[in-house]
């Protein structure tokens, strides 16, 4: 039996011969559930990491290794709960000039005020940006779905006329119906 194994990302259990397997760069194997789990980890990664680049260069101007603050981080990751991070860059792109109006205009008693703020700018507009988002999601998985819908069917051209199938079929079952007899 193969040996036992467990999922990096939702703890499952399961074993090295179906689980999909990757390498890490010191050489370690590391497991997943399935190909799509862990491309979709990687992206949602690079995704965040996008984001937090984009925030600390455009929105806050921070020199390089200076960090964003954890209350800010932790802000991030409460609207990631239901809002993609592209969802959330986009509404940041979108309401560049407005934040950085206010961060130059407005007296802040401190970063939490200032953090505070900004996320009721963002909050004021992100079901718009989401709205879009969604449509457009929703366009590409047509797009996907037509794609293997054409892919069936040119399966099923391909393959023997209907007549030869049913044919095919009809000796299966008389086929089957002389194997109950044997019993
Ligand atoms: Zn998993």
């Amino acid at each position: 039996m193969a040996r036992k194994c467990v999922c990096q990302l939702c703890k499952a259990n399961g074993t090295v011969d179906v689980f999909y397997k990757v390498t890490d760069t010191k050489g370690r194997n590391k497991y997943y559930c399935n190909k799509d789990e862990y491309e979709n980890f990687k992206n949602e990664k690079l995704k965040r990491k996008n984001l937090l680049y984009y925030l600390s260069k455009e929105v806050f101007h921070y020199k390089d290794g200076q960090v964003l603050p954890p209350v800010f981080l932790k802000k991030i990751g409460e609207l990631n709960k239901f809002y993609d991070y592209e969802v959330i860059q986009k509404c940041f792109e979108k309401n560049q000039e407005t934040i950085q109006y206010w961060l130059i205009n407005k007296e802040f008693n401190n970063e939490f005020g200032m953090i505070s703020y900004i996320f009721k700018i963002l909050e004021s507009n992100i079901n718009d940006f989401y709205k879009v988002w969604s449509l457009e999601q929703n366009r590409k998985n047509k797009e996907e779905n037509n794609q293997i819908d054409i892919t069936i069917m040119n399966q099923f051209n391909d393959s023997k006329p209907s007549s030869l199938k049913q044919n095919n079929s009809a000796k299966n079952i008389t086929a089957f119906l002389d194997e109950e007899d044997n019993y």
